[in-house]
């Protein structure tokens, strides 16, 4: 909380060595820094409440993959068994600070750009065994890393994460199921090649933040029992078309969730299209029957979706 005040003062231009004597000037409830998310495309995200900068996910390189991005983007086409390259000007473009990265599975959509990242800023990594072996490949410091299965919480200096157990998106119409994992008996030879990121598992995360509680999704799908009690103010909500193939997705999520007041949808998008290219595709298909359900389920839930690399701010 002193930190909140001493950024708070120097945004009213209040001068004040001893927070504590200061605090019952301060208009702390009016303005303290607001939450700050901004859209990285796919599951990834940048979190910030003027105290702590999260990394959710974030996937920058966008790879134009199998021959499925746009025919105008100019970019070689990758396939899986190339190496992942991230794109470094771009991230150093987009990223310039992290404390935390936040990684929900190790799909190369949530991971790839991960390693880059985790090295340029230091920021601490919290991931499952499966991530967190594919860091120490990289090299990423053991100081860095933060191996969790689901269950734990976390607390930190001016932040916490409580994670939970989930699991991945039904992909392949639900025949998708893989088991394997990454463990410290596995031999991985970095720079990996893009099939080399496997899920290993998937996790939910509660992040609180000064103010605000944000459940994250990285996958159309979920644990219902595992999210009983959570209580988020912002729930990122997986939207795309696999959740059509679970029972009453919409519905579900919403209420063990605890109706949120704010619903931002994420992973909706081409995440093989750069940014810049119109993704009104899956809007379309994606999003506009989502805010129609959500309206329908929780008319009192804002519903806000989000677009690349702007950032949505909440008080
Ligand atoms: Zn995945």
């Amino acid at each position: 909380m002193k930190n909140v005040r001493a950024v708070v003062f120097a945004l009213v231009g209040f001068s004040c060595v001893a927070a504590v004597a200061c605090q019952a000037e301060a208009p702390v409830a009016q303005d303290r820094p607001p939450l700050q998310l901004k859209y990285l495309g796919t599951a990834g995200w940048e979190i910030s409440d003027g105290n702590v900068v999260v990394l959710v996910d974030p996937y920058i390189s966008r790879w134009k993959l199998d021959g499925l991005g746009h025919p105008d983007d100019t970019r070689p086409n990758v396939t899986r068994t190339d190496i992942a390259e991230s794109d470094t000007a771009l991230i150093d473009a987009t990223i310039s600070r992290a404390d935390f990265i936040l990684v929900h599975h190790g799909h190369f959509d949530h991971l790839g750009d991960v390693p880059y990242i985790a090295k340029k800023t230091g920021a601490k990594v919290i991931g499952t065994e499966t991530t967190i072996t594919v860091l120490r490949a990289y090299g990423i410091p053991e100081e860095q890393l933060y191996a969790v299965g689901g269950g734990e919480d976390y607390a930190f200096d001016n932040f916490s994460v409580r994670v939970v157990p989930s699991i991945h998106s039904a992909l392949n119409e639900k025949h998708y199921f893989d088991s394997r994992r990454y463990d410290r008996s596995t031999t991985l030879e970095a720079p990996l090649r893009i099939e080399q990121f496997i899920e290993g598992g998937s996790l939910t995360f509660l992040a609180r933040f000064d103010h605000h509680q944000i459940l994250t999704m990285g996958s159309m799908n979920f644990v219902e029992r595992e999210l009983e009690g959570i209580r988020p103010d912002v729930l990122l909500a997986g939207v795309n078309g696999s959740r059509l193939g679970l029972y009453d997705y919409d519905a579900r999520v919403l209420k063990v969730t605890g109706y949120p007041g704010v619903v931002i949808p994420t992973h909706w998008d081409n995440f093989r299209l750069p940014y810049g290219y119109s993704q009104q595709d899956n809007i379309d298909r994606n999003i506009t029957p989502f805010v129609q359900a959500v309206a329908a389920i929780s008319p009192q839930t804002r519903v806000i979706p989000p677009t690349h690399l702007e950032t949505i701010v909440l008080r």
